[in-house]
């Protein structure tokens, strides 16, 4: 299995640490607000990479933490006026909604930075006892040129960093004994949460708190470390310079970064107003669509969201799942129990789609080409399976299908139909809850509906309602 490398800049054999085993830790999000159609493109590639991983039998502990203290936090907080901790609580749950709707599994650990001060103040500690890092009035900085691999993950020379940083200079870090010195520990500000240390009271910098989770749950030195193209430099090179100078090790084996997803054309961003939360698709779209959207690139192409290609992805999609649903019918009914000689050999011939399938994703988790792989399978079933045929070989298809989209993460099995008259009495059901204030019955009606593609908007007029 081959995948590509952003220290080497190459693709290179994959080779556990451990015999059949992956550690892997992917950066997750700060959680000040839904999560947002990017944050979704590295958790479901990570997620499809640690699907095929399992497929190939290999056992993953997989980590992915979500920073809950951070400057965006606090200021929403203040906005709103409540604690830090509500807002991080509030969107941590939500955040996992998204992500069941994505079929995202849960990680083995999602640890949270607030849970684990502990161990970063164990790890400043001794990068400050071994000469990696200084105090200068209750900040504790990494020494950066301490670090002699530092740049190595960027491919970023420290001279070049240092005039391109001039700037620092001059905002206010002049305590810092060089502009490329980073915070590992700050102090309190008024309003905002903070911990004993003995330092002072303050928080963690957000680098930090990566280094002390992975070594807490996966141990020194890692197979895997992934994220967004933008956390290559600083966050990635940081987090590099302070496990290895902490435990003398090399951290982690292989680098893995997606590139990024851009909304019609232009970079999503919140000052551009063209940002969209995977909430808000998901009142449009069945998230498995999203899914199938963003495994049809590449996960190191730039990938463009636009209405066009999810309408591409829905019909994609849509041809998987009726294929699949067209060979359970044949399976539960067709009259031939066992499959024919001629079943057989076509059976034999679906080996070649599974090859394909298992090289475009050992090339550096190619899904892209996986897709194409399960189309073929597709196909194959469309022409070669009918009511005429065998239960055996239509169960045997089925199977080879769900197996091969399960490792993609998709699902196949069609969404219960409802009626429209069904829909309208839920409807006039949840009315009723709400009016006798049953908000967890009122709940419950509109994940059912949710869970059947049915959409509720309440609007001036009343409930309306929509497919998905
Ligand atoms: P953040 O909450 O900004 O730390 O982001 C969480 C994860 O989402 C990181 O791995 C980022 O690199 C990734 N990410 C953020 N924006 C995008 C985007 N537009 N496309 C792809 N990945 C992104
Ligand atoms: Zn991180």
């Amino acid at each position: 299995m081959k995948l590509y490398n952003t220290m080497s800049k190459k693709k290179e054999e994959f080779v556990p640490v451990e015999e059949g085993k992956v550690k892997m830790y992917v950066c997750g999000p700060t959680v000040y607000n839904f999560i947002h159609i990017g944050n979704a493109r590295p958790m479901i590639v990570f997620d499809t990479v640690r699907r095929y991983f399992e497929y190939k039998g290999y056992d993953v502990n997989y980590v992915s933490n979500f920073t809950d203290v951070d400057d965006k936090i606090i200021k929403k907080a203040n906005e709103e006026g409540v604690s830090a901790d509500e807002i991080s609580a509030r969107y941590i749950e939500e955040c996992k909604k998204d992500m069941e709707g994505m079929n995202i599994k849960p990680a083995t650990t999602h640890p949270l930075a607030t849970q684990e001060i502990d161990g970063m103040l164990v790890m400043i500690g001794m990068l400050i006892e071994k000469g990696y890092a200084y105090e200068k009035n209750g900040t504790v900085y990494f020494r950066t040129r301490q670090f002699q691999d530092y740049g190595k993950l960027s491919h970023k020379n420290l001279d070049d960093l240092r005039s391109g940083n001039r700037s620092l200079l001059v905002s206010g870090e002049d305590e810092k004994e060089d502009p490329l010195d980073f915070v590992l520990w700050k102090p309190k500000k008024e309003g905002e949460p903070a911990w004993e240390s003995p330092w002072g009271e303050g928080r963690p910098g957000w680098h930090i708190e990566c280094s002390v989770m992975s070594k807490k749950y996966l141990g020194e030195q890692i197979d895997i470390h992934a994220g967004g193209e933008d956390l290559v430099f600083p966050h990635h090179e940081n987090e590099i310079a302070q496990s290895e100078a902490a435990n003398g090790k090399d951290f982690s084996k292989y680098w893995m970064h997606n590139a990024f997803l851009n909304i019609d054309n232009h970079k999503m961003s919140k000052s551009l107003g063209n940002f969209r939360t995977v909430r808000e698709i998901s009142e449009q779209y069945d998230l498995q669509i999203l899914r199938f959207f963003m495994l049809s690139a590449h996960y190191r192409s730039p990938l463009n969201f636009s209405g066009e290609l999810m309408e591409a992805s829905k019909s994609g999609l849509e041809r998987i799942v009726n294929a699949a649903d067209n060979l359970k019918y044949i399976s539960e009914n067709a009259k031939i129990e066992s499959m024919t000689a001629e079943e057989k050999e076509n059976l034999n011939q679906t080996a070649q789609f599974v090859k394909d399938f298992e090289s475009a994703m050992e090339d550096d988790f190619n899904t892209a080409d996986a897709i194409a792989a399960v189309f073929d399978l597709v196909k194959f079933a469309n022409t070669t399976a009918d009511a005429q045929g065998s239960k055996e070989y239509a169960k045997s298809l089925y199977e080879l299908l769900v197996r091969l989209t399960d490792v993609l993460g998709l699902i196949v099995e069609k969404k219960e139909e409802i009626l429209d008259t069904e829909i309208e009495a839920l409807i006039a059901e949840r009315q009723a809850a709400r009016k006798e204030k049953n908000f967890a019955r009122a709940d419950e009606i509109r994940d059912e509906l949710a869970a059947k593609g049915i959409v509720l908007l309440d609007t001036r007029e009343g409930v309306k309602w929509k497919k998905a």
